[in-house]
Parts: C-alpha cells; structure tokens; sequence
C-alpha cells in the first residue's frame, strides 16, 4: 500500500468523547478530513449538534447523540445507535476528561468527591466506552485511543487526582492491548499543555504561562489541531503494529 494511503480512513466510523471542544474537537474534524465517520459526543446537547455539523461539513456522515461517559446505560445505547445506523465502529477516541478545581491541591485537601468523579469521567469513562465498543471492535479490527496526558506519565504536583486517573488510563491502556491482540489495537496519547478551556487559568497567568512555556523544550503551548494527527496515525493502518503504546505529545516536556 502507498504509505500515504495508509493514514486514509474511508470507509471507517470513529466515535470521539468529549468531541465537542479543544482537542477532542479537533480530533474529530481530523478524522473526517481523514475520510472517517464521526461521531462526536459530550454531555451538552447544543454543543453537540454544533460539532456534528462540522464533521458533516466535512464530509462526513454523523449523528447526534449526547452522551455522559459516567453513564453506563447511556453509553451502551450510545454504541447500539451507532451500529444501528452506521453500522458498527471502527475507532473509539476516550478523550473526555475534566481536572475540577475540588481535585486542585496538596492531598490533604482534595475532597474525596471531587477525587472520585475525576476517576469516573477520565478512567471509568474510557473503559465503559471501550468495552461497549468491543464486539464491533473485534469484528471489523478496529483500535482505541485514549487521550491520556504527561499527567499520566509522570507526577504533577497539586493535581493528584488527574495524575492518577492518567496513569490508569495508561495502564488500563497496556492490559487491554493484550487482552485484545491481535484483534483491537489500544494506544494512548500524552498531550502537554494545550490551547483548550482546560488550560485557560494557565494561559491567562501570565507567570504560570511563562514558566510551562519556559519548560518546555518547543517554548509553547500546543494548538488543539496538533493533536488530532498523532489520533489519526494511531487510528489508521500506519500503525499497524502500533499497540499498548503512549505516545507523548508535548513538545519534548517529558524528554526532560
Ligand atoms: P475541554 O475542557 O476543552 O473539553 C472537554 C470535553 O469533554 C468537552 O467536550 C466536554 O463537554 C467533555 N466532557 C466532560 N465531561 C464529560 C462527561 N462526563 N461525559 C462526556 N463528555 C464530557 O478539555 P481538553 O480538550 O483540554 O481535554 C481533552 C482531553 O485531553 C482530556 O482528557 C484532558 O485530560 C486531555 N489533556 C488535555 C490537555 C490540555 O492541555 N488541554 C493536556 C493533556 C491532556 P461537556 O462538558 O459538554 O460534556
């Protein structure tokens, strides 16, 4: 196959969580210019049907399915629909995640709730998508990526729970590539610090600003569309033999 060929994702339906601002957003629309189906979803009706408009601008057949990741009756419905009227999916993208500010904070002050939620949405999340997808996933070869962070690499100070639910979504991203080898390939990315709502207290900081971008080696923040190639090539038949991976993107700040 050309090489280039091998990043084309015709023929192919991708589900993107959190798809609805910043990198998820992005990711989408980088899967529908790559030829893929796509549906985008979130929590937030409007913000949905807005996204859904831009992959079907793009080409892209799509539908409208708002849906909470903590929701495990809402997320196997969202698959069904998604078999029934597209036919079943070959890419899910676990990209939904929040850091509230209740999990901001030296541990003795995190509070307990805020600590579970963030595991629900960043983790729970991810593996309820994933396993809803399986059968579908199985049949037609398909991957997962989960969109992970550097928090899920290495500690982050203040930010425990995030950094926890990050590593488990790296580790639950290793064990089930080899549960579903050779079948499903599961690979994570690790963004740095990205131009999204997420970030904007950082961006807006100007010490805070200056001291990532300071830190990090490509002396910025990243712009959500330089994430969503690195979830195209994860996706597509370039990686091929790509699985149980993470891949950092993040202008070299885990190189340190
Ligand atoms: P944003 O806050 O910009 O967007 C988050 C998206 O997730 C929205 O679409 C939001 O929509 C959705 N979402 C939140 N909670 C839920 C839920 N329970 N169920 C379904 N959807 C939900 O975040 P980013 O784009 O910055 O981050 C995307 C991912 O990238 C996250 O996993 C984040 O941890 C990760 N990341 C981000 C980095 C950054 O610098 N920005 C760096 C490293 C990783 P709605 O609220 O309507 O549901």
């Amino acid at each position: 196959m050309p090489t280039l060929d091998a990043f084309d994702l015709s023929g192919t339906v991708a589900v993107v969580t959190g798809g609805t601002r910043g990198i998820g957003r992005a990711i989408a629309a980088g899967f529908a210019d790559a030829g893929a189906d796509v549906v985008p979803t979130a929590r937030t009706e409007a913000a949905v049907e807005d996204a859904v408009a831009d992959v079907r601008d793009r080409g892209a057949s799509s539908l409208v399915a708002p849906t909470d990741v903590t929701d495990e009756r809402a997320v196997s419905d969202l698959f069904e629909r998604v078999e029934d009227e597209l036919g079943g999916v070959d890419a899910v993208v676990n990209n939904a995640g929040i850091n509230p500010d209740a999990a901001l904070g030296p541990p003795e002050d995190v509070d307990a709730e805020a600590f579970d939620f963030t595991a629900d949405v960043n983790l729970g999340g991810a593996f309820d998508c994933a396993r809803a997808a399986a059968d579908s996933l199985a049949e037609r070869g398909g991957t997962v990526v989960n969109v992970a962070s550097v928090g899920g690499l290495v500690g982050l100070p203040r930010q425990h729970p995030y950094v926890a639910s990050k590593h488990g979504l790296v580790g639950l991203t290793k064990s089930m590539a080899l549960d579903w080898a050779p079948d499903v390939r599961v690979n994570a990315l690790a963004p740095g610090y990205v131009r999204t709502d997420l970030t904007a207290e950082l961006q807006e900081n100007e010490r805070l600003r200056q001291s990532i971008v300071d830190r990090t080696p490509m002396a910025r923040f990243a712009d959500p569309e330089e994430i969503a190639g690195p979830a195209v090539f994860l996706a597509s038949d370039a990686a091929s033999y790509v699985t149980g991976e993470c891949l950092a993107v993040d202008g070299g700040w885990t190189a340190r």
